[in-house]
């Protein structure tokens, strides 16, 4: 994946691209407002996928397709080969697959439920759903990437469906240093996208400085 003028890769990680672009940057940090209510939220994070999704995808591949203009016939740039899939992690990761689908509108989804079990914080799996591999891209996505577990899931649960590695990307909001070295422990040449890298996890496995629980703020609970 190339380095863009809005995207970082940092030392460390070199799996992960920071988006460092100064509206996803000003717009996470109006999300991160504790007293920024639910509907708010919503708003704020499908702008912020909007934008990520643009840099996450901006090596699609293209081919041309004939299109008659009022003015005369061209050969003009198309998107090639089959649309993307989105895979979100219910639940925090729907609302940016429904972001992700106003770009793509042509885009499959496939769906992956997994929760977080309290006391053991492992990844629990209830719910798998895939549209058939035709070579597409598959793109995670899940706003908090915590410690890893739940992603580190979801993509076994992709590759033992036959989708190559090459073929997985991860888009997320927030991510933990914790969580990035484990999923590149398993996964290090599955790209991450994210718009921060915080600083670590509390004790709860929650995200600090974070935004607190994504899919309470998202869904209001
Ligand atoms: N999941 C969340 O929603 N927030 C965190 O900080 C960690 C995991």
């Amino acid at each position: 994946m190339p380095n863009t003028a809005s995207t970082i890769k940092l030392l460390q990680f070199p799996n992960l691209h920071v988006v460092m672009h100064p509206l996803v940057q000003h717009k996470l940090s109006q999300l991160r407002d504790k007293n920024r209510p639910s509907i708010g939220f919503r708003g704020l994070l499908r702008e912020i996928t909007l934008l990520m999704g643009y840099e996450a995808l901006r090596d699609l591949p293209m081919t041309t397709a004939p299109i008659e203009t009022p003015v005369a016939m061209m050969q003009a740039p198309v998107l090639a080969g089959s649309a993307p899939t989105l895979v979100p992690i219910i639940r925090a990761g729907l609302a940016m697959a429904d972001a992700m689908l106003e770009l793509i509108p042509t885009a499959s989804t496939g769906h992956i439920g997994i929760y977080r079990d309290h006391d053991s914080k492992q990844a629990v799996e209830y719910l798998v759903r895939l549209p058939e591999n035709q070579g597409q891209l598959f793109l995670i996505t899940d706003p908090m990437l915590a410690t890893g577990n739940s992603l580190i899931h979801a993509t076994e649960v992709l590759v033992k469906n036959g989708v190559r590695r090459e073929q997985i990307r991860v888009l997320a909001l927030v991510a933990a240093p914790e969580g990035v070295a484990a999923f590149a422990a398993r996964w290090p040449d599955i790209p991450i996208f994210c718009a921060a890298l915080d600083s670590h996890l509390n004790e709860h496995a929650y995200i600090v400085p974070g935004l607190g629980d994504a899919g309470d703020r998202i869904f209001g609970t």
